[in-house]
């Protein structure tokens, strides 16, 4: 008798332990979960403060006089002609205005791009039709990145390759990364979302390198033109420019992985 009273204070001090044990991991599991959420947050506030940071230093470093417009558009004209490939595969330079707007092809008419390129707001090569659109006057450093890119479509058949597959790039990724969120195979194994998260990201990668090769590209042929001054600027646009993708790439891989920490969490609970 004694014994079973003894036997069911222990029983119940047990129990009690467990369920308080549980409490506990359920609140640490929430509060992991809004922390997560946080950190979420934070990144993103965090990415769009840099990255609109660096864009409005890219607006200000292409403040340049009426002269260095004119040295810039006419060194890019040069080197286009001066380029045997370029002027044989008929590459076209076209800045932008409110008239020559409606003698683009419908498709480019159409696209959001072009429509901030004649608002003054980007600038960008389009390999299916072998044209570099420019604003009329904003941002006209960047011709010589944008150069770099019909240097690399028209130069190599990799870059026009990856060109096309680039379009399908984020379709790619979003795949990879559906398979490996919903794959739970791997329950007792949980695998490293690092690992996850650069598997995943794989696919923007190719693309991210082509933007670094055009902007080498561009500032190399951009050296043999302009003085030095202009130069430096032409090499400041693009180095802010690439490092908007490199920044751009570097909050994927960060959510990505955060996903599959998540993913993680989850299922260890
Ligand atoms: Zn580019």
């Amino acid at each position: 008798m004694i014994n079973k009273i003894n036997t069911l204070k222990v029983n119940t001090k047990q129990n009690k332990n467990i369920s308080s044990g549980n409490y506990y991991q359920l609140c640490r599991y929430k509060f992991n979960l809004i922390e997560r959420f946080a950190d979420w947050s934070c990144i993103y506030y965090t990415k769009n403060i840099i990255k609109n940071s660096i864009i409005d230093m890219i607006f200000k470093t292409n403040i340049i006089s009426e002269k260095e417009i004119s040295n810039v558009q006419n060194a890019a004209k040069e080197n286009i002609k001066n380029n045997q490939k370029l002027k044989s595969n008929n590459l076209k330079l076209i800045y932008v205005n409110q008239q020559n707007f409606k003698n683009l092809e419908p498709e480019l008419q159409n696209n959001n791009v072009v429509k901030l390129i004649r608002e003054g707001k980007n600038a960008a090569f389009f390999s299916k039709y072998n044209k570099i659109l420019m604003p009329e006057k904003k941002l006209q450093l960047s011709i010589f990145h944008e150069i770099g890119h019909a240097l690399n479509y028209n130069y190599s058949k990799l870059w026009q390759n990856l060109c096309k597959f680039s379009n399908y790039s984020s379709i790619f990724m979003y795949l990879i990364f559906v398979e490996k969120i919903f794959n739970t195979s791997k329950t007792q194994k949980q695998s490293s979302s690092k690992k996850d998260a650069l598997i995943t990201s794989i696919p923007v990668i190719p693309s991210i390198i082509e933007e670094g090769l055009a902007s080498i590209k561009g500032s190399f042929e951009a050296k043999k033109l302009v003085n030095r001054d202009l130069y430096r600027k032409i090499l400041k646009n693009n180095g802010l420019s690439f490092s908007v993708y490199l920044l751009k790439y570097g909050f994927t891989f960060i959510t990505l992985k955060m996903f599959f920490d998540l993913k993680n969490l989850i299922q260890k609970n």
